[in-house]
């Protein structure tokens, strides 16, 4: 295979023994297929979009430059470019460039209440509609079908922003809605997850027309992408089968208790009343164990979408956790944004947040993101395979047994969770997903959790089975602020 060809190398799978489709580099954001068509995208047996080179490539060399994993035009470079020349701009290895960083949520308008965390994202984006900063917004809304439960599509109005509100773990693709943003002569603002949006600059960086439309870009922090694997699974376990799934809210928040305690919410295809389920009580929704995780997310070093002129995110920062309405953590990088953020401040509560909070607040992912990253890069290159370029370098260096082990092991459980699902669906049962799944899972639990977690972990399964949820929410509490402290 050709140097120059390197895209090829993205869509192709890196291992041979590699489960389904799954283990390439590519992310389905769909960069390539607009650039040509020669590029198809297509969901693959594992519920990913995966690409296909059908026909004659018009420039292998410039597909190359638009993708998030081919090109070697790091998220420094670009971030320095948009960002680095204004006055009071900061640099961290984590957030990238940055003027402000806050924690907040939109107080106006049941913005917060309709959103996934704080509102913000949706708060903005109708906020630059009201302004005529742009006349159009591209981000992820309800899609046609149950196999198409989400789509990126545009809305021109606060009304039509109103029902795109919230984060959909799901398969999506941009290559048809850029194709509306090449065609039509309007100023629009780009919403998406950190390599979308570096996508989005890579190809304005390609395409004047594009450069001159695409006003702004916010950025969703991404932990990792789902297949569709993970919305069906979800309902699925809420005991809505599989042929009668129509949507999933994946963030349906509760009246009680912290933020982190939301559920899904499953409408139905047969008009039953959509069934509601908290994610602590399914096994599929544990985030830590990645079920389903696109492969090209474990080789992503971007957790804060760094090429967005402002990103917004969970705060998983213990004193905003326990605001079950939602709070975001906010990342502004463009005087243009501060400057709107601070000119309609009454409609706004914020928190003035140091960068070590924003980084605290997804340290997890920045571990598996960084340090996990250069585990896997190492592991790559000592059996002579291709990566993608990235910032973070192969290495074992500071990286202790256990946590190489850990590592090792969330590949895995990201690998056997396709082939349990699909093993799940064959059999028509879903209980069979867990019975693969969970000798891993625990076998993950011994090498990653001490004993006593271990064993507050269990006495917590138990209780719950035993006891209602309300005693057993007081007893987490009592030991969180007492007997941990
Ligand atoms: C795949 C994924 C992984 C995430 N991982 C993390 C994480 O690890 N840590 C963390 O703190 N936050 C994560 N988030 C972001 C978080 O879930 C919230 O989206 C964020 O806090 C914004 O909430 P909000 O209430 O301001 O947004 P809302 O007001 O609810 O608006 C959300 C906006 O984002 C758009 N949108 C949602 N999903 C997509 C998508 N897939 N592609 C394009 N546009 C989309 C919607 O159309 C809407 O315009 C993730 C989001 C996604 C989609």
């Amino acid at each position: 295979m050709s140097e120059s060809h390197v895209i090829e190398k993205v869509i192709a799978s890196p291992d041979k023994d590699a489960i389904g489709g799954i283990a390439s580099y590519y992310i389905g954001c769909g960069s390539c297929a607009f650039l040509d068509p020669a590029f198809r995208i297509v969901r693959n047996m594992d519920g990913c979009y995966q690409a296909s080179v059908v026909g004659q490539v018009n420039d292998w060399q410039a597909a190359a430059r638009v993708c998030p994993f081919a090109g070697t035009i790091s998220e420094d470079q670009i971030g320095k470019e948009l960002f680095g020349a204004q006055e009071g701009v900061s640099h961290n290895k984590y957030l990238g460039y940055y003027l402000d960083t806050y924690v907040g949520y939109a107080k106006v308008d049941g913005w917060r209440a309709r959103g996934s965390s704080g509102g913000m994202i949706s708060w903005l984006a109708a906020k630059m509609l009201e302004e005529g900063l742009v006349d159009a917004v591209v981000h992820a809304k309800d899609g046609p079908d149950p196999e198409h439960m989400y789509t990126i599509q545009v809305s021109h109005t606060v009304e039509e922003l109103n029902s795109g509100a919230k984060s959909k773990y799901y398969p999506v693709e941009m290559s048809e809605a850029l194709k509306y943003v090449r065609t039509h002569d309007e100023r629009f603002l780009f919403i998406g997850i950190p390599c979308f949006v570096k996508a989005v600059r890579l190809l304005c960086r390609e395409d004047s027309v594009l450069q001159e439309r695409i006003k702004y870009c916010i950025g969703l922090v991404c932990g990792h992408l789902k297949s569709d694997f993970f919305a069906k699974a979800e309902a699925w376990e809420s005991g809505v089968p599989l042929d009668r799934i129509a949507r999933v809210d994946f963030r349906h928040k509760l009246p009680d208790g912290p933020a982190s305690d939301y559920a899904v919410e499953v409408e139905r295809t047969d008009n039953a009343a959509p069934v509601i389920k908290r994610t602590a009580d399914l096994s599929t929704t544990n985030w830590g164990l990645g079920y389903f995780k696109y492969n090209a997310c474990d080789y992503c070093d971007d957790v804060l979408a760094e090429t967005a002129d402002v990103t917004f995110g969970d705060a998983w920062i213990p004193k905003y956790v326990s605001d079950g309405a939602g709070c975001n953590v906010i990342v502004i990088r463009n005087q243009d944004v501060r400057d709107l953020l601070m000119r309609h401040r009454d409609e706004l509560v914020l928190h003035e947040a140091t960068a070590d909070e924003v980084y605290q607040s997804q340290a997890g992912g920045f571990r598996h993101r960084r340090q996990g990253l250069s585990y896997r890069l190492h592991v790559h290159r000592e059996r002579g395979e291709w990566t993608p370029t990235k910032r973070v370098k192969p290495s074992l260096e500071g990286i202790s047994e256990q946590r190489q082990e850990i590592y090792a092991f969330r590949t895995i459980l990201k690998n056997e969770s396709f082939v349990a699902f699909r093993k799940a669906v064959s059999q028509n049962d879903f209980s069979v997903f867990n019975k693969h799944m969970n000798p891993i899972v625990r076998r993950y639990n011994r090498v990653s959790m001490s004993l006593k977690k271990r064993l507050r972990r269990g006495i917590k399964k138990i209780l719950k089975k035993v006891a209602p949820h309300s005693l057993v929410a007081g007893i987490e509490r009592f030991y969180q602020q007492v007997v941990k402290r």
